[in-house]
């Protein structure tokens, strides 16, 4: 068994379990005629996140890496009708894209999308949390630049509370992540987060391998001590 029957399996179990969703198959096709990457979560991850989301009584969450809205809309759906989600992304083509498609899907009102560099925009946020103008995240999902993962992880921390969870996409990288003498910055930022969670005593931590659609890749999973 190799790539093509994990996403064989991916595509029997995605059938088998999940109901048919026109509003996220739309999305995905707004991104595929915008141009966007089709480097979106796998709609089996996507249902994962929205199961953390409601497993963990999430209000807010906050998603760093947009591009089209496709997980945003899956943790949009996983809150209360007053919940939020803030998400960051750097291309406003993405953000525009991403708007459209969360309006399509009924979760305009819920999600506040903040365009510019994450690093930018996170010290907005951290002042509104301090100043009690907004509660912590109860939930992050990290999925942007993977060099600066160390550095979200590290925004993360300030941004949340005892009992929220931190998601990490990507963390495996087809295994590259074993390659410790690595140039490649999406690889020395995996392996740069990874060792950060391991190190954080206010964090206990696991991370999943997975194969499927998406090829084999991970996530790494945090909750707040
Ligand atoms: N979470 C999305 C999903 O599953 O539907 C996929 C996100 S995609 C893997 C990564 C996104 O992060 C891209 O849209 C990219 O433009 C954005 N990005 C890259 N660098 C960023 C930065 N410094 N700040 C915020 N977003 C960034």
């Amino acid at each position: 068994a190799g790539p093509e029957t994990w996403a064989e399996v991916d595509d029997y179990l995605t059938a088998t379990l999940l109901p048919e969703d026109e509003v996220l198959e739309l999305a995905l096709d707004e991104n595929a005629a915008a141009g966007l990457p089709a480097i979106d979560v796998s709609p089996l991850q996507g249902a994962l996140l929205g199961m953390l989301a409601r497993l963990v009584g999430a209000r807010t969450v906050l998603e760093i890496g947009t591009l089209g809205g496709y997980s945003t809309i899956h943790l949009a759906r996983a809150l209360p009708a007053d919940g939020r989600v803030v998400t960051c992304e750097y291309e406003p083509r993405h953000a525009e894209v991403a708007a459209r498609n969360l309006a399509a899907a009924g979760m305009a009102g819920r999600v506040e999308i903040r365009v510019g560099a994450a690093l930018d925009t996170l010290p907005g946020l951290r002042e509104d949390v301090s100043a009690g103008r907004r509660p912590p995240f109860d939930l992050v999902f990290v999925d942007a630049d993977k060099q600066n993962n160390v550095n979200y992880l590290t925004w993360a921390l300030e941004l949340t509370r005892p009992g929220s969870l931190i998601v990490v996409d990507n963390v495996v990288r087809a295994g590259r992540v074993l390659d410790e003498s690595g140039t490649d910055p999406v690889v020395v930022g995996s392996r740069g987060v990874l060792e950060a969670m391991g190190a954080e005593d206010r964090l206990e931590v696991t991370a999943l391998q997975m194969v499927g659609a998406k090829g084999w890749d991970g996530f790494a999973l945090a909750r707040v001590r």
